[in-house]
């Protein structure tokens, strides 16, 4: 069990997730006057194609005042671009997402079924498909895991569940607990997978009540967490990998490559670094989806084998993530 650890926490132990979500920057404008960017307000779209800013006020801590190309930025910041038409950017990009996450469970892989578990994630990254999927919680509907784990326990072969979304950690401990208890019923699961951003983007989610029900479960654990840059990291994020791993999970990482935020071998290189420096693996490294609004951020597959190039050279290979697109109908991601 966790109990009260005398090194300091660098969050306050008063201080409430949710409550630090609701005050997330949601105003384009708010965020460029905080950086000094404020001149930059007349270039923002007119509308922001459904798709609202959303980021936590201490990730936009993490940003460079006065840099108008500060690649954390750019993940959030709606640009003009975003408007433009692409040739094969489609609001589709992976596949009836709408549809297959009203199953709730996405079982594609042998041994490994996905489970939409909320739709709701603490920031809104522009490159992402759900821009086109904004929904609510809904997925979390109790209902809606009972058809899912009822999938679950009617396959032996499933011995791994993941957790995915949006943001699985959008939902309150007391849900997870829920689930939980429904998936002791389910021997033949051994492993729990859990893919979030809120480690990074709201380190503070991992508080004692999370950090006590994930020591608590009878399950390897895996916590795959989702940074495209080393400066996401700050000793907050540094404090949440150190409680993840004292519950007992194996923490990796998954990026997306992405044009003018890390789609160069030094940025890439520090990355890695920086995440083994957190106790954390680089995963994988994916190439965009190519959903409608998120061509600007495109890398060719040449430039991004050229950089996975550069990446082996530099680093010891376990500090090279593995380059792979998500394709509908593969039965793994497919390797680049
Ligand atoms: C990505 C994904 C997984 C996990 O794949 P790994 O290669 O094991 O990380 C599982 N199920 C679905 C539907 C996925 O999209
Ligand atoms: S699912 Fe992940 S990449 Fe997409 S908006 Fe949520 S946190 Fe960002």
């Amino acid at each position: 069990m966790i109990t009260a650890s005398p090194i300091a926490r660098l969050s306050p132990p008063g201080a409430n997730w949710r409550q630090l979500w609701r005050e997330s920057v949601t105003d384009a404008r708010e965020l460029l006057l905080m950086l000094q960017l404020g001149h930059l307000a007349d270039r923002l779209p007119a509308s922001d194609a459904g798709f609202a800013l959303r980021v936590p006020r201490g990730f936009a801590a993490r940003m460079r005042p006065g840099d108008p190309r500060d690649p954390l930025l750019l993940q959030v910041l709606p640009q003009l671009a975003e408007l433009d038409e692409a040739e094969g950017f489609t609001r589709d990009a992976v596949g009836d997402m709408a549809s297959r996450s009203a199953q709730g469970v996405l079982h594609k892989y042998q041994g490994r079924a996905l489970l939409i578990a909320s739709g709701s994630c603490a920031i809104n990254c522009r490159y992402c498909f759900r821009r086109h999927f904004p929904y609510g919680d809904e997925m979390a509907a109790a209902g809606q895991w009972r058809k899912a784990l009822e999938h679950v326990g009617q396959d032996p072969s499933i011995s791994e569940l993941i957790l995915s979304g949006g943001d699985p950690l959008s939902l309150a401990t007391g849900k997870l607990e829920e689930l939980s208890r429904g998936l002791a019923a389910i021997p033949h699961v051994t492993r729990l997978r859990i893919h979030t951003r809120l480690p990074v983007v709201l380190p503070e989610r991992v508080d004692g009540a999370f950090q006590d029900w994930l020591a608590s479960l009878p399950l390897q654990k895996v916590v795959v967490l989702h940074a495209n840059h080393a400066n996401e990291f700050d000793p907050a994020v540094d404090d949440a990998c150190v409680r993840l791993r004292e519950a007992g999970a194996t923490a990796l990482n998954q990026s997306v490559l992405l044009r003018g935020i890390n789609d160069n071998a030094d940025t890439l290189e520090a990355l890695s670094e920086r995440l083994f420096a957190a106790g954390v693996l680089p995963y994988y490294l994916h190439q965009l989806d190519r959903v409608q609004g998120a061509a600007h951020f495109e890398v060719s597959d040449e430039r991004a084998l050229d950089l996975l190039e550069s990446l082996r050279h530099r680093l010891p290979g376990y500090l090279v993530p593995k380059l792979v697109r998500e394709v509908g109908g593969d039965a793994s991601k497919r390797p680049l």
